[in-house]
């Protein structure tokens, strides 16, 4: 009976949420969880959206009829070309398999589901997944429950507070052949250090020798540089280079639709002439697997998504609030800097404007971050991660004398 099941630990980050909202304090700042605030620290609805979202209501022809298992074909399509580029060859060779998910983590986890009951490399001990360390929490529980043992690669350098470029590469490289590795596309979560163009190159010789398998998580395209294209760049790279992968994508952070839960999955598959072949039987199974947990996904975002995706002047409109977004980020850290830098806090501040994408990863330790919270009424998790959009010009200097504070002691 019930009687047996133990109590399992809340979600830091949601349980985050819920303190920050129970906290009656005017000065409390929300740098917890990664959803882009305005300079108000309200949610903001993108333009773009709203004008897509007033289209779709005044659509007479509008339903909530069933989508197909494998969703809206119109968003998957288009999805398929702002990752891969409108003239990829992969999509030309139609050796890329598509399914509509229920955001980035219902992609994650159809990928996962996928490699628990597919995947079978020569040597069963490469039947694992490397990720991150650190990574997006979720992803560990993701794969385990689908029983798939997960192994960490080092990523961070405390010391730089950048790219641990020769951890990692060393840990990949000496992976069973044949492992699967997540990457994180760009704006990595929660360092935000992205490896550059020559050392992707590295990372993607090392994983070709090897024959590994790379599983890309694109959860914020468009937020790192300001540009959609630069931010696929490097999953370009590797589908340029023949690779075999899987790619999660998700549309919550960059049209802003967090709860509608628009996403998609894509299965690429290597250049052969047998290549469609093999992607139309992944997609028969990626099918089967949808159907048995979601049925179909849901319509709605998806439907807002591909209105934009679809419509030249919608995306145009689309990518200056990609900009409005990041432009709004690059100024917070360039401020959060020179008022930490002004204030002579000790330590180094440059990573903050180093690092990109919604989050940075300060340094601050567990015990400075439980000070920030309990004196100065400052959320973030205790790993050291704030949410850039987070801060604005209202709260920005607060949280500079704040941090000075809790460094100084
Ligand atoms: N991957 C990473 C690295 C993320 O940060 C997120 C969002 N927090 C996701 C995937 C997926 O989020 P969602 O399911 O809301 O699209």
């Amino acid at each position: 009976g019930a009687d047996t099941v133990p109590q399992a630990p809340e979600d830091p980050l949601f349980g985050l949420m819920a303190a920050f909202k129970n906290d009656q304090d005017p000065k409390k700042v929300d740098l917890g969880i990664g959803a882009y605030r305005d300079d108000n620290a309200k949610p903001w609805v993108l333009p773009v959206v709203k004008q897509a979202d007033e289209r779709l209501r005044a659509d007479p022809e509008l339903n909530h009829e069933y989508l197909p298992i494998a969703g809206l074909a119109d968003f998957t399509s288009a999805s398929q070309k702002l990752i891969l580029g409108k003239s990829s060859p992969a999509v030309q060779e139609k050796r890329v398999i598509s399914l509509q998910s229920v955001s980035g983590t219902g992609a994650l986890h159809l990928g996962a589901g996928f490699l628990a009951k597919f995947y079978n490399p020569q040597n069963a001990e490469a039947k694992a997944i490397y990720v991150s360390s650190p990574t997006w929490a979720n992803h560990n529980q993701i794969f385990a429950n689908s029983k798939l043992p997960v192994k960490n690669y080092p990523y961070f350098s405390k010391q730089t507070k950048g790219l641990d470029f020769d951890g990692m590469t060393s840990t990949i490289q000496s992976a069973p052949e044949g492992s699967v590795v997540l990457l994180h596309a760009c704006a990595h979560n929660p360092t935000g250090v992205d490896p550059t163009q020559d050392q992707w190159k590295k990372i993607a010789e090392i994983m070709k020798q090897k024959k590994h398998f790379p599983f890309f998580d694109c959860a914020y395209q468009g937020f790192a540089s300001g540009s959609l294209s630069r931010d696929a760049w490097a999953i370009n790279y590797f589908v340029e280079q023949g690779f075999e992968l899987m790619i999660a994508q998700s549309y919550a952070k960059n049209f802003g639709l967090y709860g509608e839960r628009a996403g998609c999955f894509h299965f690429v598959g290597a250049p052969s002439p047998s290549a469609q072949e093999e992607v139309t039987r992944v997609g028969s199974q990626l099918a089967i697997l949808q159907r048995s947990e979601i049925s179909n996904p849901p319509a709605y975002g998806a439907r807002i998504a591909s209105m934009i995706l679809n419509d030249d002047q919608l995306f145009a409109q689309w990518e200056e609030d990609l900009r409005t977004m990041s432009g709004r980020i690059i100024e917070m850290r360039k401020s959060l800097q020179s008022k930490l830098e002004q204030r002579g806090t000790p330590g180094t501040w440059n990573h903050i404007t180093d690092q990109i994408g919604m989050f940075s990863f300060t340094g601050l330790n567990e015990q400075q971050v439980q000070k920030l919270r309990e004196k100065f009424h400052v959320y973030m998790t205790k790993n050291g991660r704030i949410s850039m959009a987070g801060l604005n010009t209202n709260n920005v200097d607060y949280f500079a004398q704040a941090v000075d504070s809790v460094v100084r002691e």
